[in-house]
């Protein structure tokens, strides 16, 4: 998917009182800043002139708003900028904001340190007094301490820039629905308008059968050059290629990629759910067609679930350019021997082939329900490595992320009869923790596993929308977690006031 040009604007905080030499020296320092973390950052950084007036403060403010391409401002007070200056520019700012506090120095020039130099490097007083303003208004930032040479200060602003672009491209996301919810699951409902409204998503739901005309049209040249496209690309099986038994399998399958895939770029979507319930004229349940979407960095999830395929469009633009796959995702079922514990992942075909450790092999085997066709779909293990499990619940008032630092490892034996991809994996801080954890907070079975984002980038965009994260990580201990349930229970209620 072609990515929306994105940036960072970076502002300078100062006041007129130092005279043009000291700006110009603060205009300059500031830019040189701007310049090193423009390196560092996802996307560009912006540097915009030095503020020394409230009006000039309001307008950038506004313009940060009303900019497509802005995503996330950066503030630093170089000098001492009243903060009564930034009331009506913080109040108006609706841009994710992140509040550098850092100077142009690294040493202090101890033997030459002058008042001139004092005059000018005074971030250690004037970014307390924007920190007090920025608290005084209630205002969500991130704070981020250390000069900009530290890698961990470019590492923690780049979590939070790649946060913004997530808050930015599910504000504007759009999201097919192929059908309604599985009958009777109760955790992928949710509150549809309260999504457009808290994180920007519009959800719609399109009969399967206008799905099954764009399928019906592909054509036989286009169908031709896929399967030879997935061919080259996967080790596929010899009865799908061409001259196999079942090489016509193949061919609906590649049939419903072009459909599919047509169908959400004609409308714009980013995100889609299918419902093996609902599959209207469509001879196979997708599998292939979406798992290869969902490479290409659309959004899925299954059974009708559209929060778990915002969730993965919305972490696939933040990762984006990072090492390390990401997938809608199903807890399925355990090992629990005893110190050996693991949580066994899987769908029934739609695993993203971003998170595969080696070439997936594309096979068809029967499916036990839906009724149709056997469909084809790729197969494979998950790269071993550190990765998150996310899952999105709607509480009834509100929403809630939940997340838990995981270990991917590799299979404890190969899995021969087992004809789907699959994600093996060692919760954090152990299986026992983790399952009371994620059970206490009523998160869901469908997540989002991600081996590129981690907590740093979710909670950035958790506090960006104003939504509740809680994590589960090697630190968790189940009763803390459970009075943290309890009093984000009070708090969320509190702040959403009435
Ligand atoms: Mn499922």
């Amino acid at each position: 998917m072609t990515r929306q040009e994105r940036e960072i604007w970076f502002l300078t905080g100062s006041q007129g009182l130092y005279g043009e030499d000291t700006l110009r020296q603060v205009a300059e320092q500031s830019r040189r800043i701007a310049e090193e973390l423009n390196g560092a950052l996802p996307f560009p950084v912006v540097w915009k002139p030095v503020l020394t007036d409230a009006a000039a403060i309001r307008r950038v403010c506004l313009e940060a708003n009303a900019s497509d391409a802005c995503v996330g401002v950066i503030a630093w007070m170089h000098t001492f900028s009243p903060a009564k200056m930034w009331i009506a520019g913080l109040d108006a700012l609706r841009t994710p904001l992140l509040h550098l506090h850092t100077q142009a120095n690294l040493e202090l020039p101890w033997s030459s340190i002058d008042m001139d130099f004092m005059n000018l490097n005074q971030a250690a007083h004037g970014d307390r007094e924007f920190g007090y303003i920025q608290s005084r208004l209630g205002v969500p930032r991130k704070t981020v301490a250390g000069h900009v040479s530290d890698p961990s200060v470019a590492a923690r602003i780049g979590a939070w820039a790649r946060a913004a672009a997530g808050r930015a491209e599910v504000g504007s996301l759009k999201l097919a629905r192929f059908g309604d919810n599985m009958r009777d699951v109760a955790v992928t409902e949710g509150d549809k308008v309260e999504a457009q409204l808290r994180f920007g998503v519009s959800v719609n739901t399109y009969g399967v059968n206008d799905l099954v005309a764009a399928v019906d049209a592909a054509s036989d040249a286009e169908v031709d050059a896929l399967v030879k496209e997935y061919e080259d690309t996967y080790a596929v099986a010899p009865e799908l290629r061409v001259g196999g038994d079942r090489h016509d399998s193949l061919r609906y399958a590649a049939r419903i990629e072009l459909g599919l895939r047509g169908f959400l770029e004609t409308g714009g979507f980013g995100a889609f759910t299918t419902n093996f319930e609902d599959l209207g004229g469509l001879r196979q349940l997708p599998g292939l067609a979406v798992q290869r979407l969902m490479a290409d960095g659309y959004g899925f999830g299954g059974e009708g679930d559209w929060k778990t395929s915002v969730l993965l469009r919305t972490l696939k633009v933040m990762s984006a350019g990072l090492d390390g796959g990401t997938s809608f995702m199903e807890d399925y079922t355990y090992h629990l021997v005893p110190g050996q514990e693991l949580i066994l992942g899987a769908h029934m075909l739609e695993v993203c082939p971003t998170i595969a450790s080696g070439t997936p092999s594309c096979e068809i085997h029967p499916l036990s329900i839906g009724g149709r066709e056997d469909p084809v779909r790729l197969v494979f293990d998950a790269q071993p490595g550190p990765a998150v499990v996310v899952g999105l619940a709607d509480m009834g008032e509100r929403f809630r992320l939940v997340a838990n630092e995981i270990d991917v490892v590799n299979p404890a034996e190969p899995l021969p009869n087992l004809p789907v991809a699959r994600a093996v994996w060692r919760p954090r801080p152990d299986m026992r923790t983790s399952a009371e954890a994620w059970l206490t907070a009523g998160a869901p079975h469908h997540t989002v596993l991600s081996a590129a984002v981690g907590t740093e980038e979710l909670a950035d965009f958790a506090d960006m929308l104003g939504v509740e994260l809680l994590v589960i990580d090697a630190d968790t201990e189940i009763r803390r977690f459970t009075k943290e349930i309890r009093w984000n229970q009070a708090y969320y209620r509190l702040a959403q006031g009435f």
